[in-house]
């Protein structure tokens, strides 16, 4: 995506009339900040600032494991195989640089539940959050037992209810979880306002021990903590063809890998492999993220102390704030997401478009936050998130040798499930997957997406005559 510069520098010139009448406190500081808007850039990239990828893989290697992509996925299973089976080899395999896919690209929600999910019975309800909520426990405990320079945020998110009738749903939902043992609770439009000043909202279910998390920090520092457990990684090294077999042979750009067993860690990527292309479409979503905040500044524009909110409709917006103080945002319009024909994970549009895209969900952001058209946009960019018919997400083990591991499609929601699926994966390997075969989405069938063009059709149809998203 080409560089941006031209549209906040544009806004900042049309809106300082409007600065000078205001006493917005972010206005003295948006004359001294530099506007860092470059070429799809995540704000979480850019606090790696140094980060040097490891070299392409050169020549012809052997492993027990190869996993293919470096993402959360692929990372949390190189750091759970390698640390259960010291002696077997394992090489992680990145087509460009690691929290390239939509790990260093995403929202930054670490969210409880799994998408996909909701018409299990009250004791899988109940399952499936705790699965999570020890998800995202065993994550923070990692970063903190070996000391990564991550920043993360566990001081709790919110759904918000645009409508009475719906709060009031989600109220009687949260009193039911409550008796499984779920610790959510309902905030009314008052107590809501306290945390979140926001317009629209009537009522909100609080999730605490959620929050947000620098996903490129975790992957990237993550790295020297594999290798120290024997992992080698390869960065730069795309994956051009998989040949099953007893053994499987991985060619890559400048190489070839022996493996006994691999893991499509490919999430939005799969399908250019040849796997799971009518399971899985890849879609490209659009965030911004705003310049610091002051905790003042903060305060002002509504926001009081969460970590992040998502909304109750189809077309999703959600927002999350770093602990310096950068709003970002996501979603919110239809306009937030771009469909790849034909399972495309290079972004499809140019500046312009993107700019279009933006310029919606900005819109957006203003309806929650009418003060938020003097916020300062620092960076924007684009990530591809991986889709399946009906939300659930894939993890198991196929083919014919049962040698090829995959965990993909968490549509939207995988900062804290393919962070698991590394857990998961490695008990697969193991042979024992007793913790967690009574799961909807392990080992499970999926509904099967048509072929292009119908499937390019579909979406169209849908999204234009309903005005709706995919909720991911
Ligand atoms: C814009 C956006 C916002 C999001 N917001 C949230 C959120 O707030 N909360 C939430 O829970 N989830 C969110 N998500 C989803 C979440 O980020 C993903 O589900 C999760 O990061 C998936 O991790 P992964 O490791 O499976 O895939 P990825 O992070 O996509 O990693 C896949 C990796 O594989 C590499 N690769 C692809 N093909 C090959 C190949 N042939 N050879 C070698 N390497 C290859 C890619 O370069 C990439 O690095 C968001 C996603 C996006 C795009």
């Amino acid at each position: 995506m080409a560089s941006q510069q031209s549209t906040p520098l544009m806004r900042l010139m049309t809106g300082s009339a409007r600065l000078a009448a205001t006493t917005w406190p972010v206005a003295g500081r948006i004359f001294r900040e530099r506007l860092e808007i470059d070429d799809n850039r995540s704000l979480w990239v850019s606090k790696t600032p140094g980060y040097r990828p490891r070299p392409a893989l050169q020549g012809r290697i052997t492993a027990d494991l190869a996993i293919i992509g470096g993402g959360f996925t692929g990372t949390s299973t190189a750091y759970y195989v390698s640390q259960r089976f010291p002696n077997r080899r394992v090489v992680l395999l990145e087509a460009a640089t690691l929290a390239n896919g939509a790990s260093g690209r995403n929202g930054g929600m670490m969210l409880n539940w799994v998408n996909g999910c909701d018409n299990v019975t009250p004791s899988m309800t109940a399952r499936i959050y705790q699965m999570t909520r020890n998800g995202i426990a065993n994550l923070c405990a990692l970063i903190e037992r070996h000391a990564l320079p991550v920043d993360y945020r566990r001081d709790g998110t919110v759904t918000l209810y645009t409508d009475p009738a719906r709060a009031e749903a989600a109220h009687a939902e949260v009193e039911l979880h409550n008796t499984l043992g779920i610790p959510t609770r309902f905030f009314d439009g008052a107590e809501l306002r306290q945390h979140l000043a926001v317009e629209h909202g009537c009522g909100a279910v609080f999730d605490p021990d959620t929050g947000q998390i620098n996903g490129a920090q975790l992957v990237r520092s993550l790295a020297p903590v594999l290798e120290a457990q024997g992992v080698q990684i390869y960065e730069g090294t795309p994956v051009l063809r998989v040949q099953e077999g007893t053994r499987i042979r991985l060619t890559t750009a400048q190489g070839e890998v022996d493996a006994g067993a691999i893991v499509l860690a490919t999430n939005g990527y799969t399908g250019a492999l040849g796997y799971f292309r009518d399971a899985l479409f890849p879609l490209h979503s659009h965030v911004f993220a705003t310049a610091a905040l002051s905790p003042e500044e903060q305060h002002t524009l509504g926001w009081r102390g969460l970590a992040g909110f998502a909304d109750d409709f189809d077309r999703i917006s959600y927002a999350s704030m770093t602990r310096d103080g950068h709003l970002i945002f996501g979603g919110g319009s239809n306009r937030a997401y771009s469909y790849c024909f034909n399972n495309r994970t290079t972004y499809p549009g140019g500046a312009m478009s993107a700019s279009r895209h933006q310029r919606a969900m900005e819109a957006t952001l203003r309806r929650y936050f009418p003060q938020s058209h003097m916020l300062p946009i620092a960076h924007r960019w684009v990530g591809t998130l991986g889709i399946t018919f009906d939300r659930r997400p894939l993890i198991g083990v196929r083919g014919e040798q049962r040698n090829v591991y995959y965990a993909v499609g968490y549509c939207g929601h995988g900062v804290t499930l393919a962070n698991l699926a590394g857990e998961i994966l490695c008990d697969l390997y193991a042979g024992d997957d007793s913790r967690w075969r009574d799961l909807p989405f392990i080992q499970s069938g999926y509904h099967r997406i048509p072929p292009e063009p119908f499937r390019w059709i579909g979406y169209q149809m849908f999204t234009r005559l309903t005005g709706r998203s995919p909720r991911v």
